[in-house]
């Protein structure tokens, strides 16, 4: 896989830029470079151009994610792909209230840059003595100024406004429809209806885009396709996970280890995080790293109570493991001791958590389109066709 490269931190959040991004500089140099009679300027026009449409993409991202950071969700970052813009947000917020102003605040944004655009624009066009919002067009089509971008700037807006709304899952239109859903028959069924009227709307895209001959259009449509599966899929493997109880993925290690244990001990079986019991109730937990440097520490016998971690943290045998893998990664631990009315039952580990995850989502890359609207497109595309 190809790694995203950093290009900065807003509020301690990533902004990263994926290496597939520098096709769309491509396409740019020679839309503009030879679309154009400008040649060098034209080109620097395109750049500049795609750089401030990219600013806005950022800042529509950016209007999610501090929404998100408002309701006390974590965000990891934002990543620049050729598509547009991802906010990597901790977790979808169960909550469609906060689902809904998390969704709506991105698409603000660009309603807000829109409008903050009209005072200049309209300087623009009494300076060059604009009639109708037609002469704008008309401007962009034969110059490349500043003025020129402004306009074109101000329509990126308007399109990534209109575009975001469509209630197309996992458009911002379609979180909000998603959002809604969920309020009338649950989270679950709501992500798989939003899935299918987006996928339903994609299909409309790519038709559309065949017949008018506009490619970016079927390009949008796969897009909508492929990353509407996905979180639907994410949605469905959450919900399992909801309802796994962790205690049947818990390990039985010999009842874990005691205090008085010399370190040593700890390593029967190799080295691993344990969790150290008294009476079969958890006082600690041994983290593996801790063993070796313990061990590295010196001579002289140290128990397992010299070294063990007694901020234990546990979890009860009937939480779900999509609850306990919440706390592990909020707490930033890699095993929990599961208790049952207090008594030691065994260690959930992250192993057993990818073992879990990847039984619930055999396929990473497998996706299908839904059959009633493969015969839909195929019955169309033989339409067309004729
Ligand atoms: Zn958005």
């Amino acid at each position: 896989m190809v790694r995203s490269r950093t290009i900065g931190h807003i509020r301690g959040i990533e902004i990263n830029v994926h290496p597939t991004f520098a096709l769309v500089l491509l396409w740019v140099f020679f839309q503009w470079g030879r679309g154009s009679d400008g040649g060098f300027l034209a080109m620097l026009f395109g750049v500049t151009l795609l750089g401030l449409v990219f600013g806005c993409v950022v800042l529509h991202e950016l209007g999610h994610s501090f929404m998100a950071l408002q309701h006390g969700i974590r965000v990891h970052d934002i990543t620049l792909w050729p598509m547009g813009g991802v906010a990597r947000i901790e977790q979808v917020p169960a909550r469609p209230r906060a689902e809904v102003l998390i969704a709506l605040a991105g698409p603000a944004v660009n309603v807000a840059i829109a409008v903050a655009l009209l005072p200049p624009l309209a300087l623009f066009g009494v300076i060059s003595g604009f009639r109708s919002p037609g002469d704008y067009l008309l401007y962009v089509t034969e110059h490349v100024s500043p003025g020129a971008l402004l306009v074109y700037l101000f329509f990126v807006n308007v399109v990534l406004l209109l575009f975001n709304l469509l209630p197309a899952f996992p458009m911002d239109g379609g979180r909000v429809l998603r959002a809604l859903l969920t309020a009338m028959i649950g989270r679950e069924r709501a992500t798989r209806a939003a899935v299918m009227v987006g996928q339903a709307m994609a299909v409309g895209l790519i038709v559309l885009g065949l017949w008018y001959q506009e490619y970016s259009l079927p390009l949008i449509g796969l897009f909508v396709i492929v990353t509407a599966h996905v979180e639907g899929r994410a949605v469905k493997v959450e919900s399992a996970m909801r309802r796994l109880r962790v205690g049947q993925f818990a390990l039985w290690d010999m009842g874990g280890i005691a205090p008085h244990h010399p370190l040593t001990y700890a390593l029967r079986g190799g080295p691993r995080d344990v969790a150290v019991t008294d009476g079969g109730r958890v006082v600690g937990m041994l983290w593996r790293n801790q063993v070796l440097h313990g061990l590295n520490g010196g001579a002289g016998i140290r128990t397992v109570a010299d070294v063990m971690d007694s901020a234990v943290v546990t979890v009860d045998i009937d939480d779900s493991v999509y609850d306990v893998q919440q706390r592990m990664n909020q707490l930033n631990r890699w095993a929990m001791p599961v208790t049952e009315d207090g008594q030691y039952r065994g260690i959930f580990t992250a192993d057993r958590f990818v073992h879990v995850y990847r039984q619930l989502s055999p396929s990473p890359f497998h996706f299908r389109v839904p059959q009633g609207l493969t015969s839909a497109l195929t019955e169309l595309l033989r339409a067309w066709g004729r």
